[in-house]
């Protein structure tokens, strides 16, 4: 398990350093900031929608590493997929980080089992879902997210 876990922080050292798709998109659809007061994360996501598929997906922004290091998996994930996948992703991630049992595999969670020690700490569960809310609020629509 301490392997596991080891390999688990060199995911999330590694997004948080050299995070992935962190760009604006000039050509996006949905533009909604995120903001998560309790610690401070603050971010943009970008999404570029083309009927029902997610065809590009950029965010800016500054926070934790958590914060970070998850907002850039989320991109990876997300990007290509339909809106209603990225709807699943994000409930399959969001038991993963607050530790609901779920039924998703390890093999299929793949990089997002990086973060299922967020849920032995709850006061970064808002860290850890901040881009993924905030990438559900811009398909729903909304301009603005706030964790609070
Ligand atoms: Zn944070």
């Amino acid at each position: 398990m301490s392997d596991l876990r080891e390999l688990y922080q060199q995911v999330i050292l590694d997004h948080n350093k050299n995070p992935r798709n962190f760009r604006e998109l000039p050509e996006a659809t949905k533009k909604v900031e995120g903001y998560n007061p309790l610690c401070g994360d603050h971010y943009t996501i970008y999404l570029d929608v083309d009927g029902d598929t997610i065809r590009d997906v950029g965010f800016t922004g500054s926070g934790c590493a958590i914060s970070k290091s998850s907002a850039s998996v989320m991109t990876q994930t997300i990007k290509g997929k339909s809106k209603e996948e990225a709807e699943r992703l994000f409930n399959v991630f969001h038991k993963l980080v607050t530790g609901e049992p779920g039924d998703t595999s390890t093999a299929e969670l793949g990089r997002l089992a990086a973060f299922s020690g967020v849920s032995e700490f709850p006061a970064r569960v808002k860290c850890a879902t901040l881009a993924w809310h905030t990438m559900r609020g811009a398909l729903e629509g909304k301009e603005v997210i706030s964790t609070e």
